[in-house]
């Protein structure tokens, strides 16, 4: 099978790396890539959210599976002209990808579905909003409805807070993504994150999950796109987690259906945990970044199998083989992140790491120049590593980390410390 990964981060080298561990797989190649997916596969260099560009490059390359890492390209419809081309490709259309490109889109689904979520009301008028957090009082949620790369959502402390927000995004802050603002009823509890694919029709869980957004240790300071994660996450009981299908995942992608947009591809639940019942956050339409990396380590070449069978709607065939382990990854990030941080310092100790199905450093924000692995982005590399245990699991990540010299970067120590 020859396939084609669209994307470049730590989330596309874990299912880079996950495809290769799969005979099944002749040829890949990813596009754009980046250093350390130049290491196992071809990288090509095209537009990816244009959906016509990537159906003549699959064409020309004789491409079987095409998988999407990212949001973009799926909300610009990429996923739709792979269909109407008869490729298969893993990832939803883009009136699917609404789930994750519309917040109020989300909530409305979740009214239709009875899915437990948290109570909302939305406006496209700042006086109109401004009248409702006024009258509802702290504490509330304001989010700016359309994709703000993770910073659409303000949680503020005070009412003047909140109205400051309202102006921000009326005031186009997120510029069309703030056109429409949802306020919500602030959710009390513990969040996890839920995987499941869908095929149109058949849901599959392929693992649960639980990140560490904030770059600070102890989970405080700025918000970042996540500093860390592992797999399964405890506070998803099977008991939850099944409530969670029958209660939010089967109903919303049944309404889902039967409005003519069947979803297909990974579904990302964010949960907010309380007393045993679990709510909606949100919907993304990809596998989150990082939490992408420990699920492949701990499926392995499975993983290949069951993108492919999702893609061509065979998952009622479909079986997830667990084995009874744990998963951490940690994120290794450019000093100043996510604020402002020097691109192109060097690094070295990679080629010393002995890599094996249980330990993986994972690229995000590298390239090589002359020979040399450098820095580009914020978050860099993604120590990865499973173990029968978390704390094994946890050991041989740190272990990982320890083995990179990199002066200009810097690293959370704490990651999973609330399941530890
Ligand atoms: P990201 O891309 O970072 O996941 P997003 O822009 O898609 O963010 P949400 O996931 O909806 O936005 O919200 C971001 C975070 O804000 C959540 O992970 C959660 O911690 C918090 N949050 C969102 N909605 C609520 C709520 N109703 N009650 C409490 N916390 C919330």
């Amino acid at each position: 099978m020859n396939i084609l990964i669209l994307g470049s981060g730590g989330r596309e080298h874990a299912l880079a790396w996950a495809v290769m561990q799969n005979p099944k797989c002749d040829k890949l190649i990813v596009a754009p890539g980046n250093a350390g997916i130049a290491q196992i596969a071809d990288c090509a260099s095209f537009d990816v959210n244009d959906g016509g560009v990537v159906v003549t490059f699959a064409e020309e390359n004789a491409i079987d599976l095409v998988i999407v890492g990212p949001e973009a390209p799926l909300a610009a419809g990429v996923a739709d002209a792979l269909r109407n081309a008869s490729i298969p490709v893993f990832g939803p259309s883009a009136a699917a990808a609404k789930l994750e490109a519309s917040k109020s889109f989300t909530k409305e689904i979740c009214d239709a579905a009875k899915a437990p979520t948290a109570g909302y009301a939305h406006f496209t008028d700042l006086a109109a909003a401004k009248a409702y957090v006024t009258e509802q009082g702290m504490p509330l949620v304001i989010k700016a409805d359309g994709l703000a790369a993770g910073k659409g959502v303000i949680i503020p402390e005070t009412l003047e807070e909140a109205l400051a927000a309202l102006d921000d995004m009326f005031g186009g802050a997120f510029g069309e993504a703030g056109a429409e603002v949802v306020i919500e009823e602030f959710m009390t509890g513990e969040e996890a994150s839920y995987f499941i694919l869908v095929d149109g029709e058949t849901v599959l869980p392929i693992g649960t999950a639980q990140d560490h957004k904030r770059v600070g240790e102890g989970d405080t300071g700025p918000n970042t796109g996540g500093m860390g994660a592992y797999s399964p996450a405890p506070v998803l009981t099977d008991e939850i987690a099944q409530k969670a299908l029958d209660e939010i995942i089967k109903p919303t992608m049944a309404e889902m259906a039967r409005r003519g947009t069947p979803y297909q591809g990974v579904l990302y639940a964010g949960l907010m945990i309380e007393n045993g019942q679990p709510r909606l956050v949100e919907y993304n339409v990809r596998f989150g970044d990082p939490e992408c990396q420990v699920l492949m380590l701990r499926l392995g070449a499975q993983a290949l199998d069951l993108i492919h069978a999702c893609a061509e709607g065979r998952l009622a065939e479909a079986q997830v083989n667990w084995a009874d382990d744990h998963a951490m990854t940690v994120v290794l990030a450019a000093s100043g992140y996510p604020g402002s941080y020097e691109k192109g310092t060097a690094i070295n100790g990679l080629d010393a790491i002995t890599e094996d199905s249980f330990n993986v450093m994972f690229h995000a924000g590298t390239s090589e120049k002359d020979g040399q692995v450098v820095a580009t982005g914020g978050r860099v590399l993604n120590a990865t590593a499973r173990g029968a245990t978390l704390q094994e699991a946890r050991d041989r990540a740190y272990a990982l980390v320890d083995a990179v010299d990199w002066p200009e970067g810097f690293c959370r120590r704490d990651i999973g410390w609330r399941a530890l």
